[in-house]
């Protein structure tokens, strides 16, 4: 089988692999389309994700969907939990001790055409969702996580500091849960209009130092109930901070280039912001399918760019120079 494995910095390389035997409790998937991610991104571009380094070549890919031997198609989840850890116990299986996910780590991916898979991370997929579709429940997964955690309430009103896909899920999700009024940021204007086209009153370029002050005003100087970051940039952190309302909620959902990420400290302490730190998501796949298949979140329009296995390496440059939204490899 096709197979393709990340060697070093921009080095994506096709192998001729066998086909994978599905162990006791696993099922082979036919992988049918699979979603390039910011995180992918890291190891592609730096050969990591801050303590996680490259230790060999790693097929990459965990946003992905495809076909069980009998047919059946299926959304998969690239997390698996051992279930027995103290977090496990606690109810956070995204921070399970010895958590497995794919194309992380030593662990393969879903660039390839068939994979071994934990068959409770396998989520059946009604007929009205396509495997792209299928393949961004794991990014609506995280926005559904985000939301989740920020116990956003109907009303209230919110900051999106970071239009990628994740910041477009979040937009659609902060306004299923009844935010009132959204204020999204990008420093890329095409995700600018993005962002009002999935539902943020206010979209504004940012990098102009304009946008602190637009919300200020446009709150009359109350600021946000709740601020997402999702960039993963120093900017949008500072954003963040500075437009949460006193009592407000900050949460970081964006993997940051740098290995610290810095804040007023004393804003933060007057303001006295409860900060929170994002990590993946929790078993939200029957949620998200459910979402996607009522027509509640549209993950489709958010898919720009599609390419074919062959063609790897021009997907993930494509993404690298985050021309278009969401780039999906389709086999
Ligand atoms: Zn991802
Ligand atoms: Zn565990």
């Amino acid at each position: 089988m096709k197979t393709i494995r990340l060697h070093g910095v921009g080095d994506l390389r096709y192998h001729d692999e066998t086909i994978p035997v599905a162990g006791a409790g696993e099922k082979l998937v036919r992988v049918k389309s699979v979603g390039v991610c910011g995180s992918d991104l890291h190891w592609f571009s730096g050969c990591g994700i801050g303590d996680a380094k490259l230790e060999r070549p790693l097929v990459l890919g965990h946003e992905f969907a495809g076909e069980l031997e009998d047919g059946q198609r299926v959304a998969v989840d690239p997390a698996i939990p051992c279930g027995h850890c103290e977090p496990c116990l606690h109810g956070h299986p995204n921070l399970c001790l010895s958590i497995i996910f794919a194309g992380y780590g030593t662990q393969d991916g879903s660039m390839r055409e068939w994979m071994a898979w934990n068959a409770q991370c396998l989520f059946p997929i009604p007929d009205s969702l396509t495997f792209e579709d299928g393949a961004m429940l794991e990014p609506l997964g995280v926005a559904i996580h985000a939301v989740d955690l920020a116990h956003l309430k109907a009303g209230m009103s919110v900051g999106v500091f970071g239009c990628g896909p994740i910041g477009l899920l979040i937009i659609q999700m902060a306004k299923i849960a009844g935010a009132a009024k959204i204020f999204a940021t990008d420093k890329l204007p095409h995700r600018v209009e993005a962002a009002k086209a999935f539902g943020a009153d206010h979209a504004i370029l940012a990098g102009t130092n304009s946008e602190v002050e637009e919300i200020r005003a446009e709150t009359k100087d109350r600021g946000l109930d709740v601020v997402f970051e999702s960039a993963g940039t120093q900017d949008a952190v500072d954003t963040s901070f500075a437009t949460a309302m006193m009592g407000g909620k900050v949460m970081l959902v964006g993997i940051p280039d740098e290995e610290r990420t810095s804040f007023s400290a004393s804003t933060a302490r007057r303001k006295g912001l409860t900060i929170k730190m994002v990590r993946r998501m929790k078993h939200t796949y029957p949620r998200a399918i459910e979402l996607v298949s009522k027509g509640l979140v549209d993950v489709r329009s958010i898919v720009t760019h599609r390419f074919s296995l062959d063609q790897a390496e021009e997907a993930y440059r494509v993404a690298e120079r985050r021309e278009g939204l969401k780039v999906i490899l389709e086999f």
